[in-house]
C-alpha cells in the first residue's frame, strides 16, 4: 500500500515542493495548513503538477483533535513537519507567537502521533541554530548558539524531538538544517510567495527585476569576504524537497535520531548572487550599498558531506537554476 505522508505546512515554499518529490517517489502526501503564510490556491496547483488529488485539512496545528482526527482517518505512516513561523526579525518583536506556534504547534503534533501511533519525523530545521559559526564550512557538531527567538524555536524543538526519541525508541527523528532555500519549481506554478515585502535575498532580487522594489539594499561591503559581502549557501528548493524524500527512506532503516546540514558544501556572495540574477532575468538589478544588518555573519557554508554519506543525497541544481526558477516563477505568478 502506499504510504501516506502527512506535510504540515504543505502549502507553504518548502512544503509544497516537497509534496511534489514525495508524489514523484509513490508517496502519497496530504496536508494540514492554516493558510496563515500561503494561498489555498497551492492545492489544485499541487495536484495538477502531481497528476494525483492531494488531500489538505485546513487548521491549525496547534488543533490536537484535527491533528488526531487526520492521522486516524487517512492512516498516516509518517510526517514531514514544515509548519511554523520564519520570520527573524518579527520572532524578535513577537516572542511569544513564535513560542507558542512552533513549540506548541511541535508538541501538539507529537502528542497527536505518538496516541496515533505514528513516530517517525522529518523536521524543517535551520542553519540558524548555529548562530555565529566560529568556522566554514560548518558540520552538524559545531556549537548551537541561534541569535534570534526563530532560531532558539529551531533548537527548542531540535531537543524536544531528541527527548522524545530518547523517551521511547520507537521514534524515528530526522532533524534537517536547512541553509538558504532559493528557486522554485521548474512548472513556474509554485513557488515563494511571501504575503508581506520580502526580507531575504532572493524573492528581493525577483521582484527588483520585475520592477517591484526599485533597488537591492547590499546589507555590509566590509565583511571578511573576497568582495566584502555576505557569503551563504544558497540550495535549491528541489534539491531541499529531494533530500527530504531521501531522509524518509533513510528513517526506514534507522532507529532514533538523524542530524543533517543541507546545503551545497558552496557559498556564493550578495553581489555573485546578484549577478546570477541579471543573467536570469537580462536586466540590470540595481544595487545600493548599505550597512550591516544586526544579527547577520559574514559567511555561512553548510559541510554537506554527512547528508552525502548518509542519504545518499547531493544537491544537483547550481545558482544559476536557482535564479533561472525563481525568476520564471516571478514572471507566472504576476502572469
Ligand atoms: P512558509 O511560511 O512558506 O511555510 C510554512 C507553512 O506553514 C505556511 O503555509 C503556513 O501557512 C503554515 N503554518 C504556519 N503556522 C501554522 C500552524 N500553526 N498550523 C498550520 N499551518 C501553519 O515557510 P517555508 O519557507 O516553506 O518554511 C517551511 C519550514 O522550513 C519552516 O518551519 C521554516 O522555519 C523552515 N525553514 C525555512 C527556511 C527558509 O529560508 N525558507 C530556512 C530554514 C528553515
Ligand atoms: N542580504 C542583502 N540585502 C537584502 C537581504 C539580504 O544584502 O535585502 C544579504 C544578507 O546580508 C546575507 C544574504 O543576503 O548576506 C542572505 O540573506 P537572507 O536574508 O536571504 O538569508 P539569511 O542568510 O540571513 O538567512
Amino acid at each position: 500500500m502506499t504510504d501516506k505522508i502527512l506535510v504540515t505546512g504543505g502549502a507553504g515554499y518548502i512544503g509544497s515542493h516537497i509534496v511534489i518529490e514525495l508524489s514523484a517517489a509513490g508517496y502519497a502526501p496530504l496536508i494540514v495548513d492554516d493558510f496563515s503564510n500561503s494561498s489555498p490556491s497551492v492545492v489544485p496547483r499541487l495536484s495538477e503538477i502531481t497528476g494525483h488529488d492531494v488531500p489538505c485539512v485546513t487548521g491549525d496545528i496547534r488543533d490536537r483533535r484535527l491533528l488526531a482526527g487526520t492521522l486516524s482517518e487517512h492512516a498516516v505512516a509518517a510526517v514531514v513537519h514544515c509548519a511554523g513561523l520564519k520570520a527573524v526579525g518579527e520572532s524578535e518583536s513577537r516572542p511569544l507567537a513564535y513560542y507558542d506556534s512552533n513549540i506548541g504547534g511541535t508538541i501538539a503534533l507529537a502528542e497527536a502521533m505518538a496516541d496515533a501511533g505514528v513516530k517517525t519525523i522529518v523536521f524543517s530545521s535551520s542553519a540558524t541554530v548555529y548562530g555565529q559559526a566560529g568556522s566554514n564550512p560548518i558540520a552538524e557538531d559545531a556549537p548551537l548558539m541561534p541569535e534570534s527567538v526563530y532560531g532558539r524555536t529551531k533548537l527548542m524543538i531540535e531537543q524536544l524531538l531528541r527527548d522524545l526519541a530518547r523517551s521511547d525508541p520507537a521514534w524515528r527523528v530526522a532533524l534537517l538544517r536547512y541553509f538558504n532555500p532559493a528557486g522554485a519549481h521548474a512548472s513556474g506554478r509554485i513557488g515563494e510567495a511571501p504575503s508581506a515585502t520580502p526580507n531575504n535575498l532572493m524573492p528581493i532580487l525577483a521582484q527588483v527585476g520585475a520592477g517591484k522594489l526599485p533597488e537591492i539594499a547590499v546589507f555590509g561591503s566590509d565583511w571578511p569576504t573576497p568582495d566584502g559581502t555576505g557569503v551563504r549557501d544558497y540550495i535549491h528548493v528541489v534539491d531541499l524537497a529531494e533530500a527530504h524524500v531521501a531522509a524518509l527512506a533513510h528513517l526506514q532503516r534507522a532507529a532514533g535520531v538523524t542530524t543533517l546540514n543541507l546545503g551545497t558544501s558552496r557559498g556564493y556572495s550578495v553581489l555573485e548572487a546578484i549577478a546570477a540574477f541579471e543573467r536570469a532575468c537580462s536586466k540590470p538589478i540595481t544595487r545600493r550599498m548599505a550597512p550591516r544588518r544586526a544579527g547577520d555573519v559574514a559567511i555561512c557554508v553548510a559541510d554537506a558531506s554527512a547528508a552525502r554519506v548518509t542519504l545518499g543525497w547531493v544537491a544537483r541544481r547550481g545558482l544559476d537554476a536557482m535564479c533561472a526558477d525563481a525568476w520564471r516563477w516571478q514572471l507566472h505568478r504576476d502572469a
